[in-house]
């Protein structure tokens, strides 16, 4: 136990009561978070839960520490050890992805897809993208990563009904644009990219072609998704912290055509886009990639069966589940069409009264200026997996968000259902110290 105290010749200063004071406010907005998510169904498509032992290395000393560049060639000392780990974590990923090359230390999926722009594009180029009203991420649009670049993303034609890219399509703006650089990947991503259809139009532009795997890199992992690497991407970024249960952090897996392609994605993440690499994250990822390894498969395998299980309950309860017509999804997501019971703002701000936690989201169909009340909620089941639950589990998910959402009944009563259910669910499955309670490891120090 820390003391919580102020230290003596501080006494009687009113500054640093006022400021102790803060700081006790904050610890008190943590605790009582833990305690309500510790209550609570989180099941935002881009979360999870990361294991106690890689919870363990985000509060190690290399949360203090520095290292630029790469191991054996830094601009600080004291790097024994941060290099140790950071060859140990670039050789897992590897492992895990079956690539020639990875890279561990960019920050976040984010500052990963800045390096790949950065590495491969000049202002003033187009590249070919997925359009953000169909569901891909921020950083791929002019408002994003792509625009602080300073290039044009040319988007695919979306086929809205299969919530998947029009091959057709996809293939003459590629021929058209001719870009230097194809990205695929989304946030609301419920079927593979079409990279193996897209394949011979994008070598005949000779495009290098990357893959934006932030929200299923665990799927990928786990073998349950489509294989980018395997059907033509030569680059994929990611987030590491979605089905891939990781810290917050992100990483560049590729298979380069060269020697040259290879240096200009290792000097755009440094000195490109960071430069210290957040050490503490990358120790923790190093023990999710190891953790991953033995338990990816059988994770990731649950996962997809979780998501079509919640889908098929979901559907028969009288929701408008996207895609019934094929299974509603491959991967953790699924998508919801709530215009008719209110909308996205009234469902998720119920589902948040009783303690189930989704966002809101546009649907393709939807105007961009509805962001504020889209027709959509999207769900993901990869943390609710996570924690141990099943195809039952998802039975019982599917009626407590037909109680809230389509019955309208009053969120604080379903609450104490969320909380039952939840009650069953403490530790965190798929991990190496599997009998650790949760939120345990939240407990302040
Ligand atoms: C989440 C996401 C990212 C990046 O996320 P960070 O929050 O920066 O890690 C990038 N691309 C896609 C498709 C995403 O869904």
């Amino acid at each position: 136990m820390m003391s919580l105290k102020i230290p003596d010749r501080f006494m009687n200063d009113e500054l640093a009561e006022e400021m102790f004071g803060n700081v006790l406010f904050v610890r008190d907005q943590i605790a009582q978070h833990h305690k309500w998510f510790e209550n609570s169904l989180p099941m935002i498509a881009s979360e999870n839960l990361i294991s106690p032992l890689a919870r363990e290395m985000l509060i190690s000393d290399f949360c203090d520490r520095y290292a630029e560049g790469l191991p054996g060639a830094r601009y600080y000392q004291g790097n024994i050890y941060v290099d140790r780990v950071e060859l140990k974590a670039i050789e897992l990923a590897k492992k895990l992805f079956k690539c020639e090359h990875a890279d561990v230390r960019p920050t976040s999926g984010t500052v990963a897809n800045l390096a790949v722009l950065f590495a491969f594009t000049k202002p003033g180029d187009q590249i070919t993208v997925p359009n953000v009203s169909d569901g891909a991420h921020i950083s791929s649009a002019k408002f994003g990563a792509v625009g602080v670049r300073g290039v044009t993303g040319i988007p695919y034609p979306f086929n809205v009904k299969d919530m998947c890219i029009d091959v057709d399509g996809a293939a003459k703006v590629i021929r058209e644009t001719k870009p230097k650089l194809a990205l695929f990947g989304m946030s609301v991503f419920l079927f593979p990219a079409p990279l193996k259809e897209l394949r011979p139009v994008l070598d005949e532009v000779g495009a290098i072609v990357w893959y934006d795997a932030a929200h299923v890199l665990g799927l990928i992992a786990g073998g349950k998704f489509q294989d980018p690497l395997r059907e033509g991407a030569h680059v994929m970024t990611a987030s590491t912290h979605k089905t891939l249960p990781g810290p917050q952090h992100g990483i560049i897996l590729a298979n380069p055509k060269d020697e040259k392609m290879k240096n200009k994605l290792t000097y755009a993440v440094f000195p490109g886009v960071t430069s210290n690499h957040h050490l503490h994250a990358m120790a923790s990822l190093c023990i999710s990639l190891a953790e991953h390894i033995v338990f990816g498969k059988e994770y990731a395998d649950q996962i997809v069966r979780n998501a079509k299980a919640l889908g098929q309950a979901m559907h028969e309860l009288g929701f408008d589940v996207l895609c019934a017509h094929k299974g509603f999804t491959e991967s953790h997501t699924l998508a919801v069409d709530v215009s008719k019971i209110g909308g996205g703002t009234v469902c998720v701000e119920a589902m948040e009264k009783a303690n189930i936690i989704a966002n809101k989201n546009l649907l393709p169909w939807d105007d961009v200026n509805a962001a504020l009340n889209p027709s959509g909620i999207r769900l993901g089941v990869q943390e609710l997996t996570r924690i141990g639950m099943r195809e039952s589990e998802m039975k019982e998910v599917a009626y407590l968000l037909k109680k809230i959402c389509i019955d309208k009944k009053d969120p604080e009563e379903v609450k104490k259902e969320v909380i039952a259910l939840k009650s069953g669910f403490k530790t965190i499955k798929y991990c190496f110290a599997e009998d650790v309670e949760a939120y345990k490891h939240y407990k302040l120090l």
